[in-house]
Protein backbone atom coordinates (compact mmCIF):
# COMPACT_ATOMS: atom_id res chain seq x y z
CA UNK A 1 0.00 0.00 0.00
CA UNK A 2 0.90 4.02 -0.89
CA UNK A 3 0.71 4.56 3.03
CA UNK A 4 -0.70 1.83 5.67
CA UNK A 5 0.81 3.80 8.25
CA UNK A 6 -1.98 7.10 7.33
CA UNK A 7 -4.79 4.00 7.00
CA UNK A 8 -4.07 2.94 10.14
CA UNK A 9 -3.71 5.93 12.23
CA UNK A 10 -6.61 7.14 10.32
CA UNK A 11 -8.80 4.44 11.81
CA UNK A 12 -7.74 4.72 15.65
CA UNK A 13 -8.85 8.26 15.74
CA UNK A 14 -11.89 9.07 17.83
CA UNK A 15 -14.95 10.50 15.63
CA UNK A 16 -18.98 9.67 16.27
CA UNK A 17 -20.98 11.40 13.80
CA UNK A 18 -21.20 14.77 15.11
CA UNK A 19 -17.87 15.04 17.03
CA UNK A 20 -15.31 14.05 13.95
CA UNK A 21 -12.92 17.46 14.65
CA UNK A 22 -10.13 15.27 16.11
CA UNK A 23 -10.45 13.57 11.97
CA UNK A 24 -10.38 16.87 10.56
CA UNK A 25 -7.75 18.10 12.30
CA UNK A 26 -5.77 15.28 11.14
CA UNK A 27 -6.63 15.24 8.32
CA UNK A 28 -6.52 19.01 8.10
CA UNK A 29 -2.35 18.80 8.75
CA UNK A 30 -1.93 16.10 5.87
CA UNK A 31 -3.36 18.10 3.10
CA UNK A 32 -2.88 21.52 3.45
CA UNK A 33 0.38 21.77 1.69
CA UNK A 34 -1.46 19.87 -1.25
CA UNK A 35 -4.07 22.41 -1.41
CA UNK A 36 -4.90 25.44 -4.20
CA UNK A 37 -7.64 26.19 -1.80
CA UNK A 38 -9.39 24.64 1.62
CA UNK A 39 -11.94 25.53 3.63
CA UNK A 40 -14.19 24.13 6.68
CA UNK A 41 -17.77 25.27 6.62
CA UNK A 42 -20.17 25.31 9.30
CA UNK A 43 -21.61 21.99 10.11
CA UNK A 44 -17.51 20.87 9.85
CA UNK A 45 -16.95 19.61 6.46
CA UNK A 46 -13.27 19.96 4.94
CA UNK A 47 -13.33 20.86 1.46
CA UNK A 48 -9.69 21.14 -0.34
CA UNK A 49 -10.17 22.09 -3.80
CA UNK A 50 -7.15 21.33 -6.34
CA UNK A 51 -7.58 23.65 -9.40
CA UNK A 52 -7.74 22.21 -13.13
CA UNK A 53 -5.71 23.72 -16.04
CA UNK A 54 -8.52 23.45 -18.84
CA UNK A 55 -11.48 26.03 -19.03
CA UNK A 56 -13.19 23.24 -20.32
CA UNK A 57 -12.61 21.01 -17.45
CA UNK A 58 -15.43 19.78 -15.28
CA UNK A 59 -16.01 19.81 -11.52
CA UNK A 60 -15.19 16.74 -9.93
CA UNK A 61 -16.07 16.54 -6.10
CA UNK A 62 -15.01 13.28 -3.90
CA UNK A 63 -16.75 12.97 -0.82
CA UNK A 64 -15.40 10.13 2.18
CA UNK A 65 -17.01 11.02 5.09
CA UNK A 66 -14.80 11.16 8.15
CA UNK A 67 -17.78 9.98 11.07
CA UNK A 68 -17.77 6.43 12.80
CA UNK A 69 -20.91 5.12 13.92
CA UNK A 70 -21.18 4.88 17.91
CA UNK A 71 -23.75 5.62 20.85
CA UNK A 72 -24.76 8.84 22.76
CA UNK A 73 -25.63 8.34 25.94
CA UNK A 74 -29.32 9.85 27.19
CA UNK A 75 -29.63 8.32 30.74
CA UNK A 76 -27.58 7.74 33.54
CA UNK A 77 -29.18 5.21 35.83
CA UNK A 78 -28.74 5.69 39.61
CA UNK A 79 -26.99 1.90 39.50
CA UNK A 80 -24.13 3.61 37.31
CA UNK A 81 -25.21 2.24 33.75
CA UNK A 82 -25.62 3.98 30.60
CA UNK A 83 -28.60 4.21 28.98
CA UNK A 84 -27.71 4.81 24.87
CA UNK A 85 -29.16 4.78 21.52
CA UNK A 86 -27.60 5.35 18.11
CA UNK A 87 -25.56 7.30 16.03
CA UNK A 88 -25.94 5.33 12.93
CA UNK A 89 -27.16 2.03 11.96
CA UNK A 90 -25.61 -0.12 15.16
CA UNK A 91 -26.13 -3.99 15.18
CA UNK A 92 -26.64 -5.18 18.87
CA UNK A 93 -25.05 -8.48 18.19
CA UNK A 94 -21.87 -7.24 16.97
CA UNK A 95 -21.95 -4.34 20.32
CA UNK A 96 -22.90 -6.94 23.15
CA UNK A 97 -19.74 -7.58 25.25
CA UNK A 98 -17.52 -5.26 23.19
CA UNK A 99 -15.54 -2.34 24.09
CA UNK A 100 -16.23 1.15 23.48
CA UNK A 101 -14.46 3.99 24.41
CA UNK A 102 -15.58 8.00 25.27
CA UNK A 103 -13.91 11.29 23.60
CA UNK A 104 -12.49 11.65 27.46
CA UNK A 105 -10.85 8.51 27.49
CA UNK A 106 -13.28 6.64 29.62
CA UNK A 107 -13.71 2.65 28.75
CA UNK A 108 -16.83 0.78 28.93
CA UNK A 109 -17.70 -2.32 28.19
CA UNK A 110 -22.05 -3.06 26.30
CA UNK A 111 -24.16 -4.91 28.24
CA UNK A 112 -27.68 -5.83 27.61
CA UNK A 113 -30.75 -6.20 30.00
CA UNK A 114 -31.87 -9.52 29.61
CA UNK A 115 -30.63 -12.29 27.24
CA UNK A 116 -29.19 -10.74 23.67
CA UNK A 117 -30.72 -13.42 21.81
CA UNK A 118 -33.70 -12.23 23.23
CA UNK A 119 -32.59 -7.97 22.40
CA UNK A 120 -33.19 -8.20 18.12
CA UNK A 121 -32.02 -4.91 17.21
CA UNK A 122 -32.84 -3.48 19.83
CA UNK A 123 -30.38 -0.68 21.26
CA UNK A 124 -32.71 0.41 24.18
CA UNK A 125 -31.97 -3.13 25.62
CA UNK A 126 -28.29 -2.57 25.71
CA UNK A 127 -26.02 -0.64 27.85
CA UNK A 128 -22.61 0.27 28.54
CA UNK A 129 -20.67 -0.28 32.51
CA UNK A 130 -17.67 1.91 32.77
CA UNK A 131 -17.21 0.32 35.94
CA UNK A 132 -18.96 3.34 38.41
CA UNK A 133 -20.44 1.66 41.22
CA UNK A 134 -23.37 4.01 40.89
CA UNK A 135 -24.93 6.84 38.90
CA UNK A 136 -22.81 9.70 40.76
CA UNK A 137 -19.81 8.13 39.99
CA UNK A 138 -20.61 7.67 36.48
CA UNK A 139 -21.96 11.19 36.33
CA UNK A 140 -18.44 12.50 37.22
CA UNK A 141 -17.17 10.44 34.12
CA UNK A 142 -19.67 11.26 31.58
CA UNK A 143 -22.79 13.19 30.88
CA UNK A 144 -26.42 13.15 28.61
CA UNK A 145 -25.02 12.91 25.44
CA UNK A 146 -21.56 11.69 25.42
CA UNK A 147 -20.51 9.50 22.85
CA UNK A 148 -19.05 6.20 22.33
CA UNK A 149 -17.11 4.23 19.93
CA UNK A 150 -15.55 1.22 18.76
CA UNK A 151 -11.87 0.87 19.73
CA UNK A 152 -9.36 -1.54 19.32
CA UNK A 153 -6.11 -2.01 16.91
CA UNK A 154 -5.65 -2.62 13.10
CA UNK A 155 -4.69 -5.51 12.16
CA UNK A 156 -3.10 -7.73 9.80
CA UNK A 157 -5.09 -11.28 8.28
CA UNK A 158 -3.96 -13.96 5.96
CA UNK A 159 -4.30 -13.02 2.46
CA UNK A 160 -3.05 -9.52 3.06
CA UNK A 161 -6.58 -8.79 4.17
CA UNK A 162 -6.94 -6.24 7.19
CA UNK A 163 -8.96 -5.61 9.99
CA UNK A 164 -9.74 -2.73 11.88
CA UNK A 165 -12.77 -0.18 13.39
CA UNK A 166 -13.49 2.71 11.57
CA UNK A 167 -12.28 1.61 7.90
CA UNK A 168 -15.90 3.29 7.32
CA UNK A 169 -14.75 5.60 6.38
CA UNK A 170 -11.39 6.01 6.60
CA UNK A 171 -10.56 4.35 4.45
CA UNK A 172 -12.14 6.77 2.01
CA UNK A 173 -10.28 9.31 3.65
CA UNK A 174 -7.44 7.80 2.78
CA UNK A 175 -7.77 7.66 -0.63
CA UNK A 176 -8.79 11.05 -0.85
CA UNK A 177 -5.57 12.05 0.84
CA UNK A 178 -3.56 9.81 -1.28
CA UNK A 179 -5.18 10.77 -4.48
CA UNK A 180 -4.59 14.50 -3.48
CA UNK A 181 -1.26 14.20 -2.93
CA UNK A 182 -0.36 12.41 -6.45
CA UNK A 183 -2.72 15.52 -8.23
CA UNK A 184 -0.22 17.25 -10.24
CA UNK A 185 -2.64 19.88 -10.77
CA UNK A 186 -2.33 20.22 -14.19
CA UNK A 187 -5.45 17.78 -14.78
CA UNK A 188 -8.60 18.74 -16.91
CA UNK A 189 -10.42 18.95 -14.21
CA UNK A 190 -11.45 20.92 -10.96
CA UNK A 191 -11.24 18.65 -8.25
CA UNK A 192 -12.80 19.01 -5.17
CA UNK A 193 -11.55 16.04 -1.93
CA UNK A 194 -14.41 16.93 0.45
CA UNK A 195 -14.30 15.25 3.93
CA UNK A 196 -17.65 15.06 5.18
CA UNK A 197 -19.71 14.83 8.54
CA UNK A 198 -22.39 13.16 9.57
CA UNK A 199 -23.13 10.36 6.56
CA UNK A 200 -24.14 7.75 9.65
CA UNK A 201 -26.98 10.11 10.10
CA UNK A 202 -28.49 10.69 6.54
CA UNK A 203 -25.89 11.75 4.96
CA UNK A 204 -25.69 15.49 6.27
CA UNK A 205 -22.36 16.31 5.26
CA UNK A 206 -21.84 15.77 2.10
CA UNK A 207 -25.41 17.74 1.04
CA UNK A 208 -24.13 20.92 2.45
CA UNK A 209 -20.64 20.45 0.74
CA UNK A 210 -22.53 19.56 -2.65
CA UNK A 211 -24.31 22.49 -2.17
CA UNK A 212 -21.68 24.96 -1.95
CA UNK A 213 -19.07 23.11 -4.98
CA UNK A 214 -22.41 22.66 -7.27
CA UNK A 215 -20.11 19.70 -8.58
CA UNK A 216 -20.77 18.31 -12.32
CA UNK A 217 -20.20 15.45 -11.01
CA UNK A 218 -20.25 13.88 -7.76
CA UNK A 219 -18.03 10.81 -6.14
CA UNK A 220 -18.70 8.71 -3.22
CA UNK A 221 -15.72 6.94 -1.96
CA UNK A 222 -16.91 5.06 0.77
CA UNK A 223 -17.00 1.24 2.11
CA UNK A 224 -20.06 -1.63 0.74
CA UNK A 225 -21.22 -4.72 1.97
CA UNK A 226 -19.40 -7.71 0.99
CA UNK A 227 -21.12 -10.77 -0.23
CA UNK A 228 -18.59 -13.40 -0.51
CA UNK A 229 -19.23 -14.52 3.78
CA UNK A 230 -21.89 -16.33 5.00
CA UNK A 231 -23.57 -13.63 5.96
CA UNK A 232 -24.98 -12.92 2.86
CA UNK A 233 -24.19 -14.82 -0.19
CA UNK A 234 -26.74 -13.47 -2.71
CA UNK A 235 -24.72 -10.56 -4.62
CA UNK A 236 -21.38 -10.25 -6.21
CA UNK A 237 -19.63 -8.04 -3.99
CA UNK A 238 -16.13 -9.92 -3.02
CA UNK A 239 -13.51 -8.78 -0.89
CA UNK A 240 -10.03 -8.74 -3.00
CA UNK A 241 -12.29 -8.71 -6.17
CA UNK A 242 -10.94 -5.14 -7.27
CA UNK A 243 -12.29 -1.63 -7.36
CA UNK A 244 -16.31 -1.66 -6.57
CA UNK A 245 -17.94 1.01 -9.31
CA UNK A 246 -21.06 1.49 -7.74
CA UNK A 247 -23.88 0.62 -10.34
CA UNK A 248 -27.27 1.19 -8.18
CA UNK A 249 -27.68 0.84 -4.35
CA UNK A 250 -31.44 1.49 -2.51
CA UNK A 251 -30.53 5.56 -2.52
CA UNK A 252 -29.00 6.03 -5.95
CA UNK A 253 -29.03 5.36 -9.24
CA UNK A 254 -25.10 5.43 -10.52
CA UNK A 255 -25.09 7.76 -13.68
CA UNK A 256 -24.18 5.52 -16.64
CA UNK A 257 -21.92 7.81 -18.33
CA UNK A 258 -19.94 8.28 -15.08
CA UNK A 259 -20.18 4.39 -14.31
CA UNK A 260 -19.39 3.76 -18.29
CA UNK A 261 -16.01 6.11 -17.84
CA UNK A 262 -14.89 4.77 -14.75
CA UNK A 263 -15.15 0.90 -16.31
CA UNK A 264 -13.41 1.62 -19.36
CA UNK A 265 -10.32 3.63 -17.18
CA UNK A 266 -10.08 0.66 -15.38
CA UNK A 267 -9.93 -1.93 -18.48
CA UNK A 268 -7.61 0.84 -20.24
CA UNK A 269 -4.96 0.88 -17.32
CA UNK A 270 -5.26 -2.43 -15.79
CA UNK A 271 -6.96 -1.53 -12.29
CA UNK A 272 -8.54 -4.59 -11.17
CA UNK A 273 -12.76 -3.66 -10.26
CA UNK A 274 -15.74 -5.21 -10.18
CA UNK A 275 -19.58 -4.05 -10.48
CA UNK A 276 -21.13 -3.23 -7.17
CA UNK A 277 -24.68 -3.38 -6.44
CA UNK A 278 -26.56 -3.83 -3.06
CA UNK A 279 -30.09 -4.10 -1.75
CA UNK A 280 -29.25 -2.30 2.03
CA UNK A 281 -27.84 0.75 2.91
CA UNK A 282 -26.18 3.65 0.79
CA UNK A 283 -23.63 6.49 0.71
CA UNK A 284 -23.72 10.06 -0.11
CA UNK A 285 -23.62 9.60 -3.49
CA UNK A 286 -27.98 9.98 -2.57
CA UNK A 287 -27.14 13.20 -1.41
CA UNK A 288 -25.30 14.73 -4.43
CA UNK A 289 -26.89 13.21 -6.61
CA UNK A 290 -29.83 15.14 -5.45
CA UNK A 291 -28.18 18.65 -4.95
CA UNK A 292 -28.84 21.56 -7.33
CA UNK A 293 -30.65 20.80 -10.21
CA UNK A 294 -28.82 17.55 -10.35
CA UNK A 295 -25.70 16.14 -10.30
CA UNK A 296 -24.15 13.03 -12.08
CA UNK A 297 -23.29 10.71 -9.38
CA UNK A 298 -21.48 7.50 -8.95
CA UNK A 299 -19.24 5.45 -6.14
CA UNK A 300 -16.03 4.44 -5.50
CA UNK A 301 -16.26 1.27 -2.96
CA UNK A 302 -14.22 -1.12 -0.95
CA UNK A 303 -15.97 -4.14 -0.83
CA UNK A 304 -16.36 -4.81 3.34
CA UNK A 305 -16.84 -8.12 5.47
CA UNK A 306 -18.54 -7.48 8.76
CA UNK A 307 -19.31 -3.84 8.05
CA UNK A 308 -20.43 -1.09 11.04
CA UNK A 309 -18.24 -3.74 13.35
CA UNK A 310 -15.61 -3.05 15.18
CA UNK A 311 -13.68 -5.77 13.00
CA UNK A 312 -14.29 -4.58 9.45
CA UNK A 313 -12.25 -6.73 6.89
CA UNK A 314 -11.24 -5.31 3.71
CA UNK A 315 -8.39 -5.94 1.09
CA UNK A 316 -5.60 -3.27 0.80
CA UNK A 317 -5.46 -4.09 -3.06
CA UNK A 318 -9.05 -3.01 -3.53
CA UNK A 319 -7.89 0.13 -1.37
CA UNK A 320 -5.03 1.37 -3.56
CA UNK A 321 -7.43 0.36 -6.95
CA UNK A 322 -9.78 2.60 -5.92
CA UNK A 323 -6.72 5.50 -5.47
CA UNK A 324 -5.92 4.47 -8.72
CA UNK A 325 -9.29 4.68 -10.60
CA UNK A 326 -9.72 8.23 -8.97
CA UNK A 327 -6.47 9.35 -9.97
CA UNK A 328 -7.23 7.82 -13.67
CA UNK A 329 -10.81 9.64 -13.07
CA UNK A 330 -9.94 13.09 -12.12
CA UNK A 331 -7.65 13.11 -15.39
CA UNK A 332 -10.38 11.89 -17.62
CA UNK A 333 -11.40 14.79 -20.39
CA UNK A 334 -15.36 14.63 -20.34
CA UNK A 335 -15.54 17.75 -22.74
CA UNK A 336 -17.41 14.79 -25.20
CA UNK A 337 -19.42 13.67 -22.71
CA UNK A 338 -20.89 16.64 -21.14
CA UNK A 339 -21.74 19.82 -22.58
ZN1 LIG B 1 -19.54 4.74 5.02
Amino acid sequence: MRDEGLLEKLTQIWGVSGYEKAVREEIRGIVEPFADELWEDAVGNLIVHRKGGSPSGKKIMYAAHMDQIGFMVKNIEDNGLLRICNMGWNWAGSAYNEKVIFRNGTIGVVGCYGPIEEAGNKIEKLFVDIGAKDGEEARRLVKIGDCCGYFGPYLHLAGGLICSKSLDDRLGCYQLIESLKENPGNLPNDIYYCFVVQEELGCRGSKVAAQQICPDIGIAVDITPAHDYPNDLTGSNRVGAGIGIKICDPSVVADEMVTGVMEKLCADNGIPCQREVIDRGGTDASSMNLTGAGVRTGGICVVTRYPHSQSSVVSGEDIEAGIDLMNAFSAYDFSADIQ
